[in-house]
């Protein structure tokens, strides 16, 4: 029998640790026409896990601009009424001995390591053979090469580039419980997908290459697998992810001077964007 059709499940899951720019507004209604004309459904989730940096105020301003630029949503609970879910995961994970402290500094990690990754100098496995200093504080991180051991290879889907082969090792052993926080951004964002039923996860092309990871936690933790669609970024002049760039207006900084956001919205669909401003991989 084919499997039950189910419903397209995508999401918005900004972190209120900024006011959203133009960039956000484009992967908020990427996110949300992915969804609406598969008749399923948009979530907006708060990714306020990183407690001193995040702001209840931004989070309010979000919703609002969602509002203002059309997009409906439906809320469920941000990051920070989950963190006893991350620390199941991550104890199932120590359990398992796919984890392992590290004590060392970002300066420390930078000296070590021998390759560049995607996203800065690949963690170059001090940690793994040696015992922890108890006088520093310890993150955790994945034994990619356990896991892997254990897993087999892994294939995913992005709706736009194709099958990929997991390929975790790229990344690295990236930190899964950070010494500050009960879980990373690679954790929480895995475990959050599933028990929000996300079908199908939309988000910047930056992001890409942390699905290799995304893919190796849900084998391991046994979590439904969805499919995956990095859209392109909006890119500033030199080339790199726009920002919030100095002097240019914020979301909500256009919402309060009464600019139409549904108008803006409109224009960023078919591709109309401000001068110096455009779409691509970075
Ligand atoms: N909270 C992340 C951000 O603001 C988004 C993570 C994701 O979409 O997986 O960039
Ligand atoms: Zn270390």
């Amino acid at each position: 029998m084919p499997d039950a059709p189910h419903q397209t499940v995508t999401r918005f899951a900004p972190s209120p640790n900024g006011q959203l720019h133009l960039g956000h507004a484009y992967a908020a209604i990427v996110a949300h026409d992915l969804a609406v004309e598969r008749g399923g459904r948009f979530l907006l989730r708060i990714e306020d896990i990183d407690g001193p940096r995040s702001r209840a105020e931004l989070a309010q301003a979000f919703r609002e601009d969602l509002g203002w630029l059309g997009l409906a949503y439906e809320e469920v609970p941000p990051q920070s009424q989950r963190l006893d879910s991350y620390i199941v995961a991550a104890n199932q994970l120590r359990e398992a001995g796919l984890l392992y402290p590290c004590t060392c500094t970002r300066t420390e990690i930078a000296e070590a390591a021998t390759r560049m990754g995607p996203d800065g100098p690949v963690y170059p496995g001090t940690c793994k053979h040696r015992r922890p200093d108890p006088e520093r504080e310890a993150a955790w991180r994945l034994d990619v090469e356990a896991a892997t051991a254990r897993t087999g290879p892994l294939t995913w889907t992005d709706e736009i580039a194709g099958e990929q082969q997991a390929e975790p090792e790229r990344l690295g052993d990236v930190v899964l419980v950070r010494k500050d926080l009960p879980a990373s951004y690679h954790l929480a964002a895995t475990l959050d997908d599933a028990a929000d039923g996300i079908t199908l996860v939309a988000r910047g092309a930056d992001l890409f290459h942390a699905t290799h990871i995304h893919r190796l936690l849900q084998a391991l933790l046994d979590l439904p697998v969805p499919t995956w669609h990095h859209h392109e970024l909006l890119l500033d002049e030199s080339g790199s992810k726009l920002a919030k760039r100095r002097g240019s207006p914020s979301l909500t900084d256009r919402r309060e001077a009464g600019e139409d956001g549904g108008a803006l919205a409109e224009s960023l669909r078919r591709g109309a964007l401000p001068a110096g401003i455009s779409l691509g991989r970075p």
